[in-house]
């Protein structure tokens, strides 16, 4: 069994991981966990390097990360982030990050007035392309001139392969995302890798919406969404609607995989929360729920979840953090959580 590799970070990331290892650990799954507890901004901050090579060779031996946040006001974010979070992404191929977005309790959707809805979706984002690859550059820095170029990366393998695994995953159908009548070389490849996709898998309802259309969507009718796959930037900017809809950041988990070599890293969407880190009230069903996503992506199925029950049983409840109505701290909240899960029996594994 390979071990698990721990990546607290900054700010909340401590706090809600350890929530999530103690809750997994309370599965009785015989898991196992290697904390790397000095990566993080205080290493880069005296050192220069918060992961060196010695921690990226650990991990990519085991190919799974449980991670919390990084970020830290004293560091500039994009090196810092690029050191760390990227590099991961990028160099473990983690080509999908998987975002689902499930609202837990109707009281949560700020679109809460009218009936109750059954928001279900999943966001695919592509991980390792699109605006984020760093390519591009400036010249005339800092002048009237200045020109300033990001290059948005598109290659028909990376497009191909998420939109193969959107279908692989599809429950009620598959809507892809982009901007095709505005971006014109990237929105030509997409639209013809989603063309052959769809020829495909002829039996997969399959929708296509652009960009602006899908954030619109989103807020009006979340329900009709089962898999929405997009770029690396859309599908950033579309989880975080998605996530509001369905009750807020602390309730938002994520995956970052691989299926050809089985690598993933877990985390919940939110980042280090500054304006709480250090208190004890930041909500740890997110972070639970990306420890849900691993135990499932290693296949047990059953306590994923059974992890999953025990969160609508406890908002339901209103045994939560006061970011979703309760009055509870992260501790307790995560406490709550495990109590419901072992009282409803654990699960059949
Ligand atoms: P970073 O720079 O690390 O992304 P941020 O504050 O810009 O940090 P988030 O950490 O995602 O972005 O936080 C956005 C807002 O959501 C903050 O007001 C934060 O307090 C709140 N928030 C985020 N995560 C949680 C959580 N787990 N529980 C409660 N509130 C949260």
């Amino acid at each position: 069994m390979r071990d698990i590799i721990v990546i607290p970070g900054d700010g909340i990331g401590p706090e809600v991981t350890r929530q999530a290892v103690e809750t997994l650990d309370a599965l009785g799954l015989g898991l196992t966990f290697v904390e790397l507890g000095h990566i993080n901004a205080a290493t880069y901050l005296s050192t220069g390097t918060a992961m060196l090579e010695a921690d990226f060779a650990r991990i990519r031996d085991s190919g799974l990360v449980l991670f919390g946040a990084i970020g830290d006001p004293r560091v500039a974010a994009t090196d810092y982030a690029r050191s760390v979070l990227l590099r991961l992404r990028l160099g473990l191929d983690l080509f999908i990050n998987k975002r689902p977005a499930r609202l837990w309790h109707h009281r949560l959707s700020p679109l809460r007035d009218g009936s109750p809805r059954d928001i279900d979706c999943v966001i695919l984002r592509e991980n390792t392309e699109g605006l984020y690859t760093g390519v591009g550059g400036s010249v005339h820095e800092g002048t009237a001139s200045e020109v300033a170029i990001d290059a948005e990366v598109s290659t028909a393998m990376g497009v191909g392969r998420i939109l193969e695994h959107a279908f692989a995953i599809a429950r009620r159908g598959v809507c892809m995302v982009d901007k095709s009548n505005a971006v014109r070389s990237g929105g030509r490849l997409w639209q013809r890798c989603w063309a052959d996709a769809r020829a495909a898998h002829p039996d997969v309802p399959a929708a296509h919406l652009y960009v602006d259309v899908a954030a619109m969507k989103l807020v009006s009718d979340p329900e009709q969404f089962d898999v929405i796959v997009t770029n690396n930037s859309y599908g950033d900017i579309l989880s975080d609607i998605s996530a509001e809809v369905a009750g807020g950041l602390g309730l938002a988990a994520s995956a970052n995989v691989n299926p050809v070599t089985r690598s993933g890293l877990f985390e919940p969407v939110h980042g280090t929360a500054p304006d709480i880190a250090g208190q004890g009230i930041a909500n740890p069903l997110a972070a639970i729920l990306s420890g849900a996503m691993l135990a499932e992506w290693l296949g047990h199925t059953s306590a994923a979840e059974a992890v999953r029950k025990a969160v609508s049983v406890v908002v339901a409840a209103g045994q939560c953090t006061a970011d979703i109505g309760g009055t509870l701290t992260t501790e307790q909240a995560g406490a709550a959580l495990r109590a419901h899960l072992l009282s409803a029996g654990g699960h059949d594994e």
